[in-house]
């Protein structure tokens, strides 16, 4: 999903106060930037916001951030925050340095959610399920923290779960599921995203995991 060209995002971006200007300089500190010590949350590849600003509505108690590569995508997610939204902030940046912005154990959960596929072989590591990424994830999970990953692109999802035993000293896999709006027990709470509400009202099913940092 790349908006081109939305004229002055960048500066739009860069003025809003839900961004996080230098991520870098909370490493570690981010109960700082929400001044509690709520736990957090990342999303990865936001896109326009839809889930986390609702999850951040539903769970008041809980800090979340949403990672967005593309500053003409992230300005519709800065579209209809209030003062309420005091536990959720935006960052623009390419999730590839999230190591530089987040401390170890300092996140309790990532979501990632219809993640770009790439579908070339030789792009396989920047898929957000590979295995350089849950590297990543390693260093700023909380042990017990959860990865929670849904998509409708078979494909990707198989990819995703063989990463995942790659994987597998340092993640457990604790649910999969390739048709999750069938399964009464893992819908409890869904929240919706944009783009599986629109691949959901054509029929694909949706494919979800939740690993747990070991
Ligand atoms: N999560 C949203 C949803 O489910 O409706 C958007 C899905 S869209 C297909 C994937 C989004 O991930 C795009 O907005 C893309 O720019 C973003 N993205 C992909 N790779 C990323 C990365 N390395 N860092 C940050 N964002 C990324």
């Amino acid at each position: 999903m790349r908006l081109r060209n939305i004229r002055g995002s960048r500066e739009a971006i860069a003025e809003n106060e839900y961004t996080v200007k230098s991520p870098e300089s909370l490493k570690g500190r981010w109960n700082e930037c929400f001044g509690n010590d709520a736990p957090l949350r990342l999303e990865i590849g936001c896109g326009k916001g839809r889930f986390i600003k609702e999850l951040a509505k539903r769970e008041r108690n809980v800090n979340f951030v949403g990672i967005e590569k593309y500053s003409s995508v992230l300005i519709r997610a800065l579209e209809k925050l209030d003062e309420e939204d005091t536990n959720l902030r935006f960052i623009r940046m390419d999730a590839e340095v999230i190591c530089d912005c987040f401390g170890e154990n300092e996140a309790d959960r990532i979501y990632l959610n219809f993640s770009d596929p790439w579908p070339k072989e030789k792009h396989a590591k920047r898929r957000l399920e590979s295995r350089q990424f849950l590297e990543r994830y390693r260093g700023i999970l909380k042990k017990d923290g959860l990865i929670e990953f849904k998509t409708d692109n078979t494909g990707l999802f198989e990819f995703a779960l063989e990463e995942a035993e790659f994987m597998k000293e340092y993640y457990e896999m604790v649910e999969c599921t390739r048709d999750l709006h069938n399964d009464a027990r893992l819908m409890e709470g869904n929240v919706m995203t944009e783009y599986e509400e629109r691949f959901s009202a054509m029929g694909n099913p949706i494919c979800k995991y939740i690993l747990r940092r070991l």
